[in-house]
């Protein structure tokens, strides 16, 4: 229904506008400047992004909306359901390229895992997504709209969850977009999700770290680490060489002087690769006195990617050794890996036609 009118050529989408790009409708559109604040309720915090329902317009107003504005939520147009209960969604948005979203519930917790790029420009050597290349960045909408199409399928709407940038691509080399999607999703009168739901993913662009370490507020941060010996890590996470551990760590030491939640450091155990007794004690020394907890993840496999998993007894014995430096470790568990939905699993694989 609203993709129909998404795909109409020339009309903005309302998802991802800011106050001031509703103003300027408002404006444009001769409707007293009131409509414009109207329309960020309508849109944000009641989640209505169709104008032909903001009740509280003249019907007059509405229709003059709709003429020149779509919705711009990313259609459902494939579905799959976990046996662990995870839901992995497939979203067409207004140009036809495709992104993945999945959905986590897990007790009473429960996260939405979104994208914010089509595929992926630094080439993880383990990561699925990374096969696809980079194909482009999505918009604050765009990025927004995974959270409106996944909450109308979940009946999340009235329900806190979590937000995790942990889908397909590298949320800070996109950083004009999602820090615009952030900024929408935390107001309190935009989507109202608090700081300490959202989790920014990243493989460690360590400017954008040091901007976030300076600015008042900001999401909860995960880095990607998967090795803490530069020439492991240059194999592994290609984007080090622009950003070497260095880097990374001044930034994670000035993140650290906040106050503010540990940081996460993930680390995907690759069998044979870096996850030796020395791998361990050398991410142990690069975790001291940072405000830090390790994440340890296991290798999700997927044809086509070299990697085997280390071993229970091996990730056991890892983390054991992180512990004993004075780190907090815990291994996180997979989830839909039936789907192909778990952690670098999203390639847009799985689906048919
Ligand atoms: N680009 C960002 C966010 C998306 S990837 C980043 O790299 O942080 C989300 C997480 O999945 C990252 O920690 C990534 O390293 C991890 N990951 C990628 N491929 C994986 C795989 N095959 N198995 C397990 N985790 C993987
Ligand atoms: Fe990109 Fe993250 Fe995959 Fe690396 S792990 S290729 S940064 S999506």
């Amino acid at each position: 229904m609203r993709t129909a009118e998404q795909s109409i050529a020339g009309k903005q989408p309302l998802l991802g506008s800011s106050r001031a790009e509703l103003a300027q409708m408002a404006s444009t559109l001769k409707l007293p400047a009131f409509q414009g604040k109207d329309a960020y309720r309508w849109l944000y915090s009641l989640r209505e992004a169709n104008p032909l329902n903001w009740t509280s317009f003249p019907k007059s107003a509405r229709e003059a909306i709709a003429a020149s504005m779509a919705p711009g939520v990313p259609e459902v147009v494939g579905e799959q359901i976990s046996g662990d209960g995870t839901r992995k969604f497939l979203l067409s948005l207004g140009d036809g390229e495709r992104v993945e979203a999945v959905y986590i519930p897990e007790g009473k917790r429960r996260t939405i895992c979104i994208s914010s790029q089509v595929g992926c420009a630094v080439g993880c050597a383990f990561c699925l997504t990374a096969r696809l290349g980079f194909r482009r960045n999505l918009t604050a909408g765009e990025i927004l709209g995974q959270l409106y199409a996944a909450e109308s399928k979940t009946g999340l709407r009235d329900v806190p969850y979590n937000v995790v940038f942990m889908g397909m691509g590298e949320p800070l080399l996109n950083r004009t977009e999602v820090e615009k999607a952030l900024g929408l999703m935390e107001d309190p009168d935009g989507m109202g999700i608090s700081w300490r739901r959202i989790t920014v993913s990243t493989s460690g662009v360590a400017d954008a770290l040091l901007d976030f370490a300076k600015s008042p507020v900001c999401p909860r941060l995960a880095i990607s680490l998967h090795a803490a010996d530069d020439l492991l890590r240059e194999r592994l996470v290609p984007l080090n060489r622009a950003y070497p551990l260095g880097r990374i760590r001044k930034a994670l030491e000035a993140l650290s002087r906040r106050d503010m939640e540990k940081i996460s450091l993930e680390y995907v155990l690759l069998a044979g690769v870096n996850d030796s007794d020395e791998d361990a004690r050398r991410l142990g020394r690069f975790a001291k006195g940072l405000k830090v907890k390790v994440n340890l993840i296991p290798f999700n496999p997927a044809k086509g990617l070299e990697f085997q998993p280390s071993s229970a007894e091996r990730t056991a014995v890892f983390q054991e050794i992180i512990a004993g430096g004075g780190v907090v470790a815990r291994v996180r568990k997979s989830r839909g890996l039936d789907i192909l939905a778990a952690c670098g699993q999203l390639a847009r694989k799985g689906w048919e036609g």
